[in-house]
């Protein structure tokens, strides 16, 4: 029956009222259902014939039509007829209104399509009952019509993103199996070594970052983003960012601007890295749709109640046209087809540039005309460093790489089950003269470590390796000896997080591929 919570039911389904088309000549029949529906969330309009009621329908969307069988001018199963034959009116549901002992009515009815029937003298009770089923049903219906058409799109984008992703993951992969292959080939000239040599390492940098989006996109489903806030000189950031894309654009015409005013602060307490990821991923699309002008960054303090600062990067590119420039911060969005115009991309850098921003308590925005070019701005709160103390990153850098033999007399611990790892250490660090032993799984470092446990300076680890994880061995180590300095290597996808190597006893974690600015900067902690 339909009741006080039945009606609470269609409330929440919405907050729009529904409307109905109720046809009947009788003035009485539409007095009573207007006293019916007088306190529900159903909106009644009236028709008196069958015409009216076909020219209302066809100017409404109205949710439901209650139709006397017996009106004036056409049968209201012919009326039912003409409607379910027009696409404008054909998704209305019908329910005929009739008398009881009428069964061949009844019948051709649900042949002209309605849904369902009420026999008169109605009550109460059951109209709105039927009513009400009625119009939720019709909403369902609704609703998984939207879901279907998001799925496909959804289904379609993510094809796209497949194969868009194969494409990309394939071109630096062919240069690099490619160019590996002509570097073993001994009648070499030095110049051609040095430029194979920097092709591989440039397309592998270009895997990398494709890795890195995707990998930013699974931490941040995982609701894993963290920041690290640090204090640092923005005007010296902008320098480096400055220095990395004039290279970058050296063989294109096109100029890059850095402008910082006067009055702008400049140390500042933010996540660097993101900030770079940020400007990397703006620069990085203002490069690839710029081909010819100028692309200019920077950024001032808005001086709020809450002071922000906006950054941006402007280009002169070939913009963005209006109705794609909401889209484009949505994954796998690109205004072009890649495969055919040559532009190479995920579509996932926008999205993340978007969330790290909204993440660090900013917003993004975007003003673009195409063939004119586009302005990325985004803001983020402003802190002042606390003190006048600037962090190890601002005192002058000492020379990165340690003289040749500065490690000498120092042992180091490597364990990682891919040898090519091991190798990566060995040929780099060969020069400083340190002591390389080598363990290729948890179980030989373990026992590595109790044979030279006198000698070990730093032990390296990887965490994910068979027979016992590098966890294990570090917990097993801390139970021995709690100062041996340990260094936790993982791959990102692990999500190893920092609290969980500690816990395990490890004093450090460095994200494979191990960068050897970074390996070198951990390593001089412990050895120098
Ligand atoms: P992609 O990795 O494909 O560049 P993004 O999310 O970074 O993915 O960008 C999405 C799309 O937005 C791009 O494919 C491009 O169509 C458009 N776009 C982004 N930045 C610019 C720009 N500076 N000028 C013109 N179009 C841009």
């Amino acid at each position: 029956m339909y009741g006080k919570e039945n009606r609470k039911t269609l409330k929440t389904m919405t907050d729009e009222k529904f409307h109905i088309l109720v046809v009947d000549d009788s003035g009485s029949a539409q007095d009573l259902i207007r006293i019916y529906l007088s306190r529900t969330d159903i909106k009644a309009a009236f028709a008196e014939n069958g015409i009216q009621a076909i020219q209302k329908a066809k100017s409404n969307p109205f949710d439901l039509i209650l139709m006397d069988v017996w009106l004036p001018d056409i049968d209201g199963i012919e009326v039912c007829r003409l409607l379910k034959s027009d696409a404008r009116t054909k998704d209305i549901p019908v329910i005929f209104v009739t008398v009881a002992s009428d069964k061949k009515s009844l019948l051709r009815g649900f042949q002209a399509g309605a849904v369902d029937y009420i026999t008169k003298p109605f009550e109460k009770e059951e109209l709105l009952a039927r009513v009400t089923t009625h119009l939720r049903l019709k909403r369902y219906m609704e609703e998984l019509v939207i879901a279907r058409r998001k799925a496909e799109e959804s289904e379609k984008l993510k094809m796209a993103f497949l194969s868009n992703m194969s494409h990309e993951i394939r071109t630096p992969m062919n240069s690099i199996i490619g160019f590996a292959e002509l570097l073993q080939d001994r009648n070499l000239t030095a110049k051609e070594r040095k430029e194979f040599s920097d092709i591989i390492i440039s397309s592998g940098e270009q895997l990398l970052s494709i890795i890195d989006e995707i990998l930013e996109v699974s931490k941040e489903e995982a609701g894993e983003l963290n920041l690290f806030e640090q204090q640092f000189s923005l005007r010296k950031f902008m320098k480096e960012l400055e220095s990395v894309f004039v290279k970058r654009l050296k063989d294109k015409p096109v100029e890059l601007v850095v402008y910082v005013p006067e009055d702008a602060p400049d140390m500042v307490v933010a996540d660097k890295v993101r900030l770079k990821q940020i400007f990397d991923n703006l620069l990085s699309n203002a490069e690839k749709f710029t081909p010819e002008g100028v692309i200019e960054i920077g950024y001032k303090l808005l001086p709020k109640r809450i002071p922000v600062l906006e950054f941006y990067v402007k280009d002169t590119g070939i913009g963005i046209p209006k109705d794609k420039q909401d889209t484009i911060f949505e994954r796998f969005t690109q205004v072009e087809d890649n495969l055919t115009q040559n532009f190479t991309g995920t579509g996932l850098g926008l999205s993340i540039v978007k969330r790290l921003v909204t993440f660090m308590g900013g917003y993004v925005s975007l003003q673009s005309e195409p063939g004119k070019g586009s302005t990325f701005t985004f803001t983020l709160p402003y802190k002042k460093p606390s003190d006048k103390t600037l962090s190890t990153d601002e005192k002058g850098n000492k020379p990165f790489f340690p003289p040749d033999n500065a490690w000498l007399g120092k042992t180091l611990l490597i364990a990682d089950d891919v040898q090519q790892v091991f190798a990566f250490f060995r040929e780099t660090l060969k020069r400083t003269g340190v002591e390389m032993l080598y363990a290729k799984d948890g179980k030989e470092a373990l026992e590595i470590y109790q044979n030279h446990k006198k000698e070990i300076d730093v032990a390296l680890i990887d965490i994910q390796m068979p027979e016992v994880n590098g966890l294990e061995v570090a917990k097993t180590i801390r139970k021995q000896d709690k100062s041996l300095p340990l260094v936790a290597q993982t791959g990102l996808a692990l999500n190893i997080g920092k609290e969980e190597a500690e816990k395990a006893g490890f004093n450090d974690v460095i994200y494979k591929p191990i960068r050897l600015d970074m390996l070198v900067k951990i390593l001089k902690k412990y050895l120098d």
